[in-house]
């Protein structure tokens, strides 16, 4: 019998090996494997530009761990939700817009728009925006 550390090794390398395979676009990022104008990085996160703004400012924070969605989130990763706050409030500053406003989105699953699957928030500004959103 293998150790059960070992077995979650195996798993874990297993997982990203996988995701490797079909290509999250956003590990792909964060391991500098394909371009992006990033912003900001630290161990548990990267920031960058979306490539697709839909705002003056619109950048994206990611958890270097590929965690699918919220619906995935699992109570390990609450301080990390909370560090990804940290640092869109840090960006807001970083891009003048926290006097102005701005918003932080999480687009969860099919009707909600999200199109990439690894967690992600969106923090947009530097133009007004309309409630409720579309
Ligand atoms: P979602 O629709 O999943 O909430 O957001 C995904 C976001 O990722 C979109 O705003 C899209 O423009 C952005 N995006 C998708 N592929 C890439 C990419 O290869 N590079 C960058 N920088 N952004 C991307
Ligand atoms: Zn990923």
């Amino acid at each position: 019998m293998l150790p059960f550390a070992f077995k979650k090794l195996i798993y874990y390398g297993y997982k990203k090996g996988m995701m490797r395979m079909f290509g999250c676009v956003f590990c792909q990022i964060a391991a500098r494997e394909k371009p992006s104008t990033i912003l900001y990085e630290d161990e548990q996160c990267i920031v960058f530009q979306d490539v697709n703004p839909k705002a003056p400012v619109h950048v994206l924070v990611v958890p270097r761990k590929h965690i699918p969605s919220l619906n995935e989130n699992m109570p390990q990763d609450n301080a990390l939700l909370g560090h990804l706050l940290a640092v869109a409030a840090h960006m807001a500053k970083e891009k003048g817009i926290e006097g102005t406003g701005y918003r932080i989105v999480i687009n969860t699953n099919a009707e909600a728009g999200q199109t990439v699957f690894h967690l992600h928030l969106h923090v947009m500004g530097g133009r007004i925006m309309r409630w409720p959103p579309g």
